[in-house]
């Protein structure tokens, strides 16, 4: 076993991280230098946040042979988050606000414990807001001897170009679904058949593939937002179905909200002593402005959530009227929902590949519309009539 033994069918970004992992250790004995921004970069579901954690497992490693062991205190310890020189960021909202940023510039410049390097790690960074990242720039431009600085990000042209030349580019690919089916047989137990399945539907989403493969929950919304294509007959069918898209969404956000809200604002309450009397009890404003933060945070998270289930919906849409398209042209392409395929040669006789092509455009509207801040429901509403029209 190694620290890159979770990372699928991405061998050539495991080869460039362990020669830099070894390398950085060879250095650090000769005093020479190290590269301390990385940019992981690759389409969501490829494993960037995971190449990161295993790349900061593999500096921490404190083996005698290639870095990296997956054995040893170091590399245990960060693979299981409890490594006291690695720490990570993640937005809980849409935002990665400026006290997120305060907090990794504080972090980095601190010397390591017991690690060779300080190690942050920046999920999400494109969700930078601009003064977030300008001063993230800083640690960037004027690192500490012992910082590692590691941002993912979907593509580089996320990121400020002037953090983004400094960095050393990690690029991951959408891993093919062979590796991807071939992962959820030998660490998740599932049966071939489940894992082929899933892999193609999730189109090299590894977290996504492993949801469809062991939740039954997971492959019903799939199926639910799949059947919106059947249900376009009139207008007003197809108002409903946008409805009952975007009303899946919120559900599936309000059911992680329900897992996390209640908790987090009990832990808060116990932190600032709410609820306690007597004695050297402090209450009042700062608690009140506490409290308030942390609900502009979870709602913030939810709105997110939402968002990213809606965006897993319109994948999923958009894979569909390609199968589509890909059985008017004939191209002989592997379908991505295989479990689907008579309803898509169906809609692929009853219309043309022009008009396949405009219902495709008219999910990819809806997705640049969403991220443009246009209200869930207009958005879908929009797209749902647009997948009926002729
Ligand atoms: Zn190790």
């Amino acid at each position: 076993m190694t620290v890159w033994d979770d990372l699928v069918g991405q061998e050539h970004v495991v080869e460039q991280l362990q020669a830099a992992a070894d390398s950085a250790r060879a250095g650090l004995q000769a005093g020479s230098a190290m590269t301390h921004a990385w940019l992981f970069t690759g389409p969501p579901g490829s494993g960037r946040s995971i190449a990161a954690r295993a790349f900061a497992a593999a500096l921490q490693c404190t083996s005698s042979g290639p870095a990296g062991c997956g054995a040893c205190p170091g590399c245990t310890a960060v693979l299981h988050g409890a490594h006291p020189d690695v720490s990570r960021v993640v937005p809980d909202g849409l935002h990665l606000v400026i006290r997120d940023a305060r907090e990794i510039i504080a972090r980095s410049s601190r010397l390591p414990t017991t690690g060779h390097w300080q190690v942050t790690l920046i999920e999400d960074a494109d969700r930078m807001e601009e003064r977030t990242s300008n001063t993230v720039l800083k640690a960037v431009e004027e690192p500490p001897p012992h910082s590692v600085l590691l941002l993912c990000a979907p593509s580089a042209a996320d990121l400020l170009p002037t953090i983004r030349s400094r960095c050393r580019l990690v690029p991951l690919r959408t891993p093919p679904t062979e590796a991807v089916a071939e992962v959820l047989q030998r660490r998740d137990g599932v049966d071939q058949g489940m894992a082929v399945f899933a892999a193609r539907a999730s189109q090299g989403h590894v977290g996504r593939a492993r949801r469809l493969a062991t939740d039954e929950d997971a492959r019903r919304e799939r199926q639910d937002v799949l059947s919106m294509v059947r249900s376009l007959g009139s207008v007003g069918a197809a108002l409903v179905a946008a409805k009952d898209l975007v009303d899946a969404a919120g559900e599936q956000a309000g059911q992680v909200a329900q897992a996390l809200d209640a908790s987090e604002r009990e832990k808060l309450s116990q932190a600032l002593g709410v609820g306690a009397t007597g004695k050297g009890v402090t209450g009042g404003r700062g608690t009140a402005g506490a409290l308030k933060e942390l609900e502009k945070r979870q709602k913030s998270r939810g709105t997110r959530t939402q968002r990213d289930a809606l965006d897993r919906a319109l994948v999923d849409l958009t894979a569909f009227y390609r199968d589509v398209l890909t059985l008017q042209l004939g191209t002989g392409s592997q379908l991505v929902h295989t479990d689907l395929g008579e309803q898509a040669a169906s809609i692929a006789r009853a219309t043309t590949p022009e008009s396949t092509l405009r219902r495709i455009d008219a999910v990819l509207h809806c997705r640049t519309a969403l991220d443009s801040n246009v209200a869930p429901l207009l958005a879908v509403e929009a797209m749902a009539l647009g997948l009926r029209a002729g």
